[in-house]
């Protein structure tokens, strides 16, 4: 059978949250083989995820762990300041050795391990090429790093270099949408993890360096020619009339689940 790919999500409350992770998992939908790994950055598992998993048709696994209170973002710090998510993933991959373990023999460890976050776009096709992951594969990500698009550079079927718009030097220069990790490998290594203490701009590096060297990626996507995953942003939806109203005492309804 096709290996299973688990796909790590780190997930927070907002208000475009129900959106994004209905979108989310409509696309999963359309992937076979597929185990949705939705981790909370929250202090326990809210109605809204617990929810929407159940009656999302996937075959998934609900988590949280709270990023701790110095690592989080405030409101108004610039986006960049502190990596987001990394607890999460963290505790996507805690759990998935965890459940590997207790699974012994025959299929259980073959599978593919990708980091999904939920406001990116994802075309079904990503999830065929990640599919053949024997150790890490990557690919190009789309609306990334202030470009057009990031890629790893192939040549002779080979990666080489990377097309980055900042710090080449970096040791994998690659946003967290662009690499699959096989399930084998991420268990061969149990300690490899993210580090979130990482300087700006070297969170994937942290948990690659552990586990492969450039030379060993595997490139997809026709050689790292095709964009079939985009950096998309959701934009902060605007309360204005919202809290115009509330002060009138005619707010929206807050039973209705938005
Ligand atoms: N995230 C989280 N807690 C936070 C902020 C973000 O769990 O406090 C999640 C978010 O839902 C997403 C991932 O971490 O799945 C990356 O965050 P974001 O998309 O904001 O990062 P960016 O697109 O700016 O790299
Ligand atoms: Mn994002």
């Amino acid at each position: 059978s096709p290996p299973t790919i688990f796909v790590i999500t780190p997930t927070y409350a907002r208000l475009v949250q129900k959106a994004e992770l209905t979108r989310l998992s409509q696309t999963f939908l359309h992937v076979p083989q597929l185990h949705w790994i939705v981790v909370e950055d929250s202090p326990h598992k809210t109605p809204l995820v617990t929810d929407l998993l159940m009656k999302s048709g996937l075959t998934y696994t609900h988590l949280h762990m709270p990023t701790a209170k110095d690592r989080k973002l405030q409101e108004g710090d610039p986006s960049w300041l502190k990596p987001r998510g990394v607890e999460q993933r963290n505790e996507g991959l805690r759990w998935l050795r965890e459940d590997r373990r207790a699974q012994p023999g025959g299929d259980s460890q073959h599978g593919v391990v990708y980091f999904a976050d939920d406001d990116n776009t994802y075309s079904l096709q990503i999830f065929e090429e990640m599919r053949s992951t024997q150790r890490v594969s990557v690919w190009p990500v789309g609306l990334v790093g202030g470009m057009k698009y990031e890629r790893p550079v192939v040549e002779g079927g080979k990666v080489v270099r990377f097309h980055t718009g900042w710090r080449p030097s970096r040791p994998f220069p690659m946003d967290m949408a662009g690499f699959a990790v096989s399930l084998k490998l991420v268990l061969a290594n149990p300690e490899a993890c993210f580090d979130g203490d990482a300087p700006m701009g070297l969170l994937e590096s942290s948990l690659l360096q552990g586990l492969v060297t450039i030379d060993e990626l595997e490139p997809k996507a026709d050689n790292c020619t095709k964009v079939l995953v985009w950096h998309t942003r959701t934009e902060k939806p605007k309360m204005k009339r919202e809290e115009a109203l509330q002060a009138q005492g005619l707010g929206s309804d807050p039973a209705v689940e938005v």
